[in-house]
Formats: C-alpha cells, sequence, structure tokens
C-alpha cells in the first residue's frame, strides 16, 4: 500500500472528547472516526487492524474443528421475547418498528438463533459434536458508550457454540475453545489473564474471561501474585485465612449495646461521621427476599454484598434486593436503620468478616437511631455465616491465603458452559443411540475483535504512538521516503517496497511530498513495527537504515540484507 492512495488522516492535536489512551491514538493515527454516540467508521489503517485480527480467529477456529456461519443481526423481536431475555437485556435492546408496524430488534448476541437452527437442522448423535462461529456485528444500546471502541454501541464480535451429547463432550468442546483462545491471543501479541467468572445473564456452569490489564478497563479482577488463581470480582472467593483481620473498637467491653440517637444519618459515611468512627466497625444490613422469604446480609461498612455469593450461601435460585416495605415490614423502621440486635421474622446471613468485629456500630430498628458496643458472637445468631461480600485489595486467596491484588482489566474473550439452558427452552433435542430424545448441551464463546485492537494500543503505546505486536499491525514495515522530488530515493523507495512485498512482508510505503520530520512521527504514531529510512544514508553509501520500534534500536542494512534482517526482526518481536 502507497500511503499516497490509502486515506491515513493523522492528527496532531489531542482529539478533545477522547479520555483513553487508544481512543486518543487511534483518532490521532486515522484509525477511526466518530460518527455518533458509540458508533465509529474504521479507516483504512484501522480496518487493517481489524481484519488481520479476524484472519487470526478463523484461523484458529477454524484449526479447532469450529465451522463458520453468518446469521442475521435484524430479528423479528418475538426470538428474544420467547427466550425471556428481552427482559435481561431490557434497554440495552434496540428496537423498531418495521413497515408493517412489526416490532424488530438488532441482535445483541445470537445464541436463539444459533440454537434454533441446529435444532431446526441436527437430528441424531452421530452428527454431534458440532461448534459454528461466526465473525459479526452485534448492536447494544450502551448507557455510557465511552473509550472509544472499548465501549460501543455496534461492535464486531467473534461468537461460538458448541453442541454436545453429553457433558464430557462439552468438557472437550470447551478445552478446545480455551486452547484456541489462548492460541488467538498470542498470536495477537497480548498479555492476558484467564480468570474464573461467574456467568452471570448467560446461565450455566462454568464461565471463564480473558483478560487484558488495563487502569480504564471496566472489569474488576483478583489475581494471587503467589499461586497465579484470578477471578472475576462478582465471582472472587476470599480466603478464610489470616488475611480476614479483626476489627476491634475502643470501647470498654460493657452490659450490652447502647442506642444512639443519629437524626437523619442513612448512609454508612453519614453515620461514621455522626459518631465519629469508622466504617470499618460498622455493621451494614441489607434485606433481600430470596425465594420469596426475607434474608438480611450483614457486610462490614467499608465491605460492599456480593448477590452472587450471597444467593449461594442461602440457597436461592431468585435474590432481589427488598423494598422500602419490605424494609419497613421487617424491622418496624425506615429504611437506613435496619440492624441485627432482635430482629426476628427474618434469616440473618454474617459475612464471616462481621464476626470479627468488636465493639460495633449497626442500626437499631427504629428511625434516627443506632446502636454501639455491639459485639457480634453475643448479641444476634446469624443462621449462617459465610463469605458474601465482595473482594477487595489484599483480600486472601481462597486456595493459598496470601494477599491477593485487585486490578482493573479489559475483557476480550470469555468462554461459558451453558448446559441445556436454551436447549431446554427452545425444544432442541437430538436422538441419542438408544433413539431417545435428549437437549443439546451447549457452550457459547465470544471474542471481541474491536477490543483486542484497544487493549493492544492500551497495552503498548508510548510517547510517541502506538506500538503495535506484528501480528496484528496495520503494516508491519513502513518504508520511508524522505525525499520524493530526489529521483534516486524516490527510485530506491519504490524497489525496496516492491522486494518486501514481493518477500511476503506488508509493508506502507510513505511516498508522500512531505517532510522527513513528519514522515517520522506519523509513522512511530501509527506504531509500524519497523521502518526502512531511504535517505542521506543512501544517497552516501548506498545503505537503508532499519529502525524498530518497540526498541528503538536501529542499524544500516544493504538491500540485498533487508528483507532478511526484517523477518529476523519481526520473528524476535
Ligand atoms: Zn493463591
Amino acid at each position: 500500500m502507497r500511503w499516497s492512495r490509502s486515506l491515513i488522516p493523522t492528527l496532531k492535536e489531542v482529539p478533545a472528547e477522547a479520555e483513553a489512551k487508544s481512543h486518543v491514538l487511534m483518532l490521532r493515527g486515522g484509525l477511526i472516526r466518530k460518527l455518533g454516540s458509540g458508533v465509529y467508521s474504521y479507516l483504512p489503517a484501522g480496518f487493517r487492524v481489524i481484519r488481520k485480527i479476524s484472519a487470526i480467529v478463523r484461523e484458529e477456529m477454524d484449526r479447532a474443528g469450529a465451522a463458520e456461519v453468518l446469521l442475521p443481526a435484524l430479528w423479528p423481536a418475538e426470538v428474544l421475547e420467547e427466550s425471556g431475555r428481552m427482559e435481561v437485556f431490557g434497554a440495552d435492546v434496540i428496537r423498531f418498528r418495521d413497515r408493517h408496524n412489526r416490532q424488530g430488534v438488532l441482535a445483541p448476541t445470537h445464541e436463539e438463533v444459533i440454537t434454533a437452527l441446529v435444532r431446526d437442522n441436527v437430528t441424531s448423535y452421530k452428527q454431534l459434536p458440532l461448534t459454528l462461529y461466526q465473525i459479526q456485528t452485534k448492536f447494544r444500546d450502551e448507557v455510557r458508550p465511552r473509550f472509544g471502541v472499548l465501549r460501543t454501541r455496534e461492535f464486531v464480535m467473534k461468537d461460538a457454540y458448541s453442541f454436545d451429547a453429553g457433558p464430557d463432550g462439552l468438557k472437550k468442546s470447551y478445552e478446545a475453545m480455551y486452547g484456541a483462545y489462548c492460541r488467538i491471543f498470542d498470536r495477537c501479541g497480548l498479555d492476558y489473564v484467564v480468570v474464573e467468572a461467574e456467568s452471570g445473564a448467560m446461565g450455566g456452569s462454568r464461565s471463564q474471561e480473558f483478560m487484558v490489564r488495563s487502569d480504564i478497563g471496566d472489569d474488576k479482577y483478583v489475581q494471587c501474585p503467589s499461586c497465579g488463581h484470578a477471578a472475576n470480582v462478582e465471582k472472587a472467593a476470599i480466603g478464610a485465612g489470616p488475611g480476614e483481620k479483626s476489627v476491634e473498637g475502643d470501647g470498654e467491653p460493657g452490659g450490652g449495646p447502647g442506642e444512639v440517637s443519629t437524626p437523619g444519618a442513612r448512609t454508612i459515611d453519614e453515620v461514621a461521621a455522626c459518631l465519629d468512627t469508622e466504617p470499618n466497625r460498622m455493621i451494614k444490613t441489607l434485606l433481600y427476599v430470596a425465594d420469596g422469604r426475607p434474608v438480611a446480609a450483614l457486610v462490614r461498612g467499608d465491605h460492599d454484598v456480593n448477590e452472587n455469593k450471597l444467593a449461594r450461601v442461602v440457597g436461592a435460585d431468585e435474590l432481589v434486593p427488598g423494598d422500602a416495605d419490605m424494609i419497613e415490614n421487617v424491622t418496624g423502621a425506615p429504611v437506613g436503620f435496619a440492624g441485627p440486635v432482635g430482629l426476628s421474622g427474618v434469616d440473618i446471613i454474617a459475612d464471616r468478616s462481621v464476626m470479627q468485629v468488636t465493639d460495633a456500630v449497626t442500626g437499631a430498628n427504629k428511625a434516627d437511631t443506632h446502636l454501639t458496643g455491639v459485639e457480634p458472637a453475643r448479641d444476634f445468631r446469624p443462621e449462617k455465616i459465610g463469605d458474601i461480600r465482595a473482594a477487595v485489595d489484599s483480600d486472601p486467596c481462597p486456595r493459598c491465603n496470601q494477599p491477593m491484588g485487585l486490578h482493573h482489566g479489559i475483557e476480550v474473550g470469555h468462554v461459558f458452559q451453558l448446559g441445556t439452558k436454551y436447549s431446554g427452552r427452545l425444544g432442541a433435542e437430538f436422538l441419542d443411540e438408544s433413539g431417545r430424545r435428549r437437549p443439546y448441551i451447549m457452550g457459547c464463546y465470544g471474542i471481541g475483535i474491536n477490543r483486542i485492537a484497544a487493549a493492544a494500543v492500551e497495552t503498548f503505546a508510548d510517547e510517541h504512538g502506538m506500538v503495535w505486536p506484528p501480528g496484528i499491525a496495520p503494516h508491519q514495515v513502513a518504508v520511508l521516503c524522505l525525499n520524493t522530488a530526489k529521483p534516486a530515493l524516490a527510485d530506491a523507495s519504490q524497489r525496496v517496497y516492491e522486494q518486501l512485498l514481493a518477500d511476503g512482508l506488508d509493508v506502507l510505503l510513505d511516498d508522500r511530498d512531505a517532510r522527513p520530520g513528519s514522515k517520522f512521527k506519523d509513522a512511530d504514531l501509527l506504531g509500524f513495527p519497523v521502518k526502512v529510512i531511504v535517505g542521506r544514508g543512501y544517497e552516501k553509501n548506498g545503505m537503508f537504515e532499519v529502525q524498530v520500534r518497540k526498541s528503538g534500536e536501529q542499524k544500516d542494512v544493504a538491500e540485498d540484507e533487508l528483507a532478511g534482517e526484517i523477518h529476523n526482526i519481526i520473528e524476535r518481536l
């Protein structure tokens, strides 16, 4: 590709609306342009990155035995209504009415359509296992699209679905996809962490996410530096070891809790300020309805309830926060003054850390009143004590009890064992060896194609611009002709450009009539792994200067050694 024939509109200024590094650099490098909120055009350099990522994904999915399909993005609304997921996705689904006044949606994901397709076209166990995938655009009406192409309303996803006759088959299909994902992210040059995850809106049993650590990432995970265990915060178990420190008050152990007036102080911070105490000495009481029964969850004031864990400890299928009426009924007080002491008619579930607090503060189940001097072991009796809170930094690892780190990450991939959630609901069955009808055991597997690009920029960029891993760079090599008005330089540039292309390298020839300084700046901004400079060195002694973007390393190379040298550099990167 010649720069003069492409469209790479680089910008000197930092665009005002961009916050994230990848957003700034992809705009400045002319990779993307914004059309509307959360909607972007990919220009030639940006789309080359997307195509390269897609090609790697395709190769590895094919190698893992998956077959590619292309499913529609435009659906009749019934598809999501029948599966019950219209409610799950809620306002995230983009809806419209067609000319016949029929309700339609733009697909946010494809479980329903693929399950129905297999239901209607596969009949026997002999046709299994089957894994189908596609690379296609999805739509979600994000509340707050942001960070450029990291959180958008329209994005390209690779989604795959496996169909097996039994759990062993699912395990094998899942492992094949897991292996393919590792190869994909390795070939894209990403540093990634695989974390245990909740299956969320998708349901199912096992689920893991592929995360790229980044401060701007929307997802949080904990990772143990000692044994390597990593889990999404929605899932992360907390070790019961010595990391769970007790919090001791400074009050004298007296005869029992005492009432104090805390007018209008409802939140933890308000109460802590009012009573001059710390949130970690307070016991927060949150009321839920678990499968129709009231439940009071206790966590320390500086902690948050993890509803997934709470539901598991309670053994509930459905867990919803109690509303104001329910809270008043159960506690006899307005919202904000609930506490476990004297609370009856409700199961009390305490987080382990609550039981380590002494001389605690909690609501008195009475308007504008709290209790101080509460001793958990003496003053109330929980039905269950367990791990029901969200992990925080330095919490002990559930495997080895060493303190774990809490990090932000960009989720680039996700693998789920779905089981029969969709096949059961949609009547997708096959005939087994003995002629019985059984539902397919399914898995589903997603990769965010655009996010891989943004995550790579976030991870590797430096003060001069993007630094692409060679596998997904817009071009591997940029040949910079420093003066196109000099025929000797223009001819030599053209010659090496053609040689390198013929040698299988992906080359961009900067043949613009521009100053050398801006060619260097633009090449660094675009982050091509290797630059070949055709300038003074060539005029002097016929040598080409080769520069490596990542390390800054440079050397003079003769024309006949150029291709070999560049292949070696790329190999090493
Ligand atoms: Zn550990």
